[in-house]
């Protein structure tokens, strides 16, 4: 979010580096129950961002220190493969990763029934496979389908996405380039059925009435990023019944 570049992010025509319109996302890949050792999982895709998302549970609390007497708690590990940046990145957690992981845990918190699991715990291994901005919302997006594919009961799901800034566009869903020298980059979750907002951060400058109109284009794009998620347990489901009809 430096802001100064030579790189053109929006041309005269309002087309982005990558050929998107200011409003437009990067397509989106979402396939339900991945991983047979799971109890839920997810992969999911949006332009280059690949992420896995595995989640155990609920199952008891350990360490017990740790335990809810009243609701399970969400453990969350945002994790960044060191191939998953072009410079390789040092293994392992760093303060980020701990910051992403709290966040992700808040937002999945308000979605999640906890209160139905006192003790337990539910684990969410969230693993970038190919960062280019926007893992954050990439790997929140992928945990509640995740969630669901483990049968988990929630409110909703959550779908992420994030709006900003580049070349004083107001653009949806950053990409690497934009995230790096755009104005503002700014994430947002939401209960798609009640539109409240779960997550949002902001990072850089913009007016508020362009952070009015970001935040219009971001909601839009949740509620269709939410259909693809929804698209993709309907499908997991489906499979998972012929399944079992043949057997
Ligand atoms: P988000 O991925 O949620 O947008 P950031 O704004 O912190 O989170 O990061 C933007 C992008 O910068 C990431 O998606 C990734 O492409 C890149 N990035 C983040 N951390 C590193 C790192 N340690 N090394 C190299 N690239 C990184």
């Amino acid at each position: 979010m430096s802001g100064h570049t030579d790189m053109v992010l929006v041309n005269d025509d309002g087309i982005r580096i990558d050929g998107r319109k200011c409003d437009e996302k990067r397509p989106i890949k979402i396939e339900a129950g991945v991983l047979k050792n799971a109890d839920g999982s997810c992969y999911l895709e949006i332009g280059k961002n690949k992420v896995l998302c595995a989640v155990y549970g609920p199952r008891e609390c350990r360490p017990k220190h740790m335990q809810d007497p009243t609701k399970a708690v969400i453990q969350v590990r945002y994790n960044m493969q060191a191939y998953s940046v072009s410079d390789r990145k040092r293994p392992g957690t760093d303060r980020r990763s701990v910051e992403i992981s709290k966040l992700i845990s808040e937002a999945l918190s308000s979605v999640v029934m906890t209160e139905l699991y006192p003790r337990a715990s539910i684990d969410v291994y969230i693993e970038i496979l190919q960062a280019n901005a926007g893992t954050r919302c990439a790997g929140l997006s992928a945990a509640s389908v995740a969630l669901a594919d483990a049968g988990i009961p929630m409110r909703d799901l959550v779908p992420a996405i994030a709006c900003g800034k580049a070349d004083g566009h107001v653009v949806l869903d950053l990409n690497k380039e934009e995230d790096n020298y755009g104005q503002a980059d700014v994430p947002l979750a939401i209960i798609p059925s009640t539109d409240e907002i779960v997550l949002l951060q902001m990072d850089g400058n913009m007016t508020r009435e362009e952070l009015d109109r970001g935040l219009d284009m971001a909601f839009g794009a949740a509620h269709e990023l939410n259909e693809i998620q929804r698209d993709a347990l309907k499908r997991r489901y489906t499979e998972k019944a012929s399944k079992e009809a043949s057997e």
